[in-house]
């Protein structure tokens, strides 16, 4: 039920953090993995690292937030493997300041790396997903998809645009045997959010505070749900947003 094998998966972001942590589950399953990401040297890195563990796995460079470049980078993995099953944008930046000293081009770079890189990826790998009889689209929301706070003006719009898209995207694609579903992490320890706690005093304590579990999460707490979604084990479970977050969005 929860087997990969024969499946090919291309993770945008995939060279580290969450991203990385998801193609290591999906590769253990059985999946041949694409890693994509713009910093070509950490791809490779996180390549060699999963190849050593056996997996099939490749690095190939990619802009996001580039039209063309994500249809350069679908038209390599189908040249690679000749098929595309699973996509998980999950891809993201975050700029944090208070809407009133967030500039349009602040604003524009989250907006696009955050959520049209999920418009644009998903459009793309479409015909390939339907050409396989069908796919699974995993696409990476997060807490500020609930909550609102003071210094994610932008990151919260795309976070929230990200599960109406999921939905969107859900109900057009369901006759083609496509589910999309969105996945909420809490906080989880990875370069983005070392950046936060660098830049936010008592960061660290306040989100050990407010988790249930008591702990952040790691990259590898973010395997589970992306085999989960990817798997035949999910094929009836389309349109959701998955928090995984040690309870974090229902602490009261
Ligand atoms: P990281 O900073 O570790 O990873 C972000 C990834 O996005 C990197 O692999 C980076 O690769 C890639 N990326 C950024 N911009 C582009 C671009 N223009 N084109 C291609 N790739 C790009 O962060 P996380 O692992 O923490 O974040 C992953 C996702 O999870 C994001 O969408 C984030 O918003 C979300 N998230 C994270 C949470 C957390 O607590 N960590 C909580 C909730 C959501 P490269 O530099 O090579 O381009």
């Amino acid at each position: 039920m929860f087997k990969l094998d024969g499946k090919v998966a291309l993770i945008t972001g995939g060279n580290g953090g969450i991203g990385l942590g998801m193609a290591r589950g999906l590769a253990q399953a059985g999946a041949a993995v694409v890693i994509a990401g713009r910093n070509h040297a950490k791809s490779q890195q996180a390549v060699a690292g999963l190849r050593e563990q056996g997996r099939r796995a490749d690095a190939m460079e990619v802009d996001v937030t580039d039209e063309a470049s994500v249809g350069d980078l679908i038209a390599r993995v189908i040249g690679l493997h000749g098929q595309l099953d699973i996509l998980i944008n999950n891809a993201g930046i975050n700029i944090r300041k208070p809407v009133q000293e967030l500039s349009l081009a602040d604003w524009h770079a989250v907006m696009d790396t955050n959520l049209t890189s999920a418009f644009l990826c998903s459009k793309a790998a479409w015909p390939h997903l339907k050409a396989a009889g069908g796919g699974k689209v995993i696409n990476i929301g997060s807490m500020m998809s609930i909550f609102g706070a003071a210094y994610a003006p932008a990151y919260g719009a795309s976070k929230g645009g990200i599960v109406q898209l999921t939905r969107s995207q859900a109900t057009a694609w369901a006759k083609d045997n496509i589910q999309v579903n969105a996945v909420l992490p809490g906080w989880i320890d990875t370069e983005l959010t070392q950046n936060a706690r660098a830049q936010v005093d008592g960061l660290h304590d306040r989100v050990l505070a407010r988790t249930p579990s008591n702990r952040w999460g790691t990259p590898q707490d973010m395997a589970g749900i992306a085999v989960f979604l990817a798997s035949p084990a999910s094929d009836f479970i389309t349109g959701t947003a998955i928090p995984v977050d040690g309870g974090y969005s229902v602490m009261g």
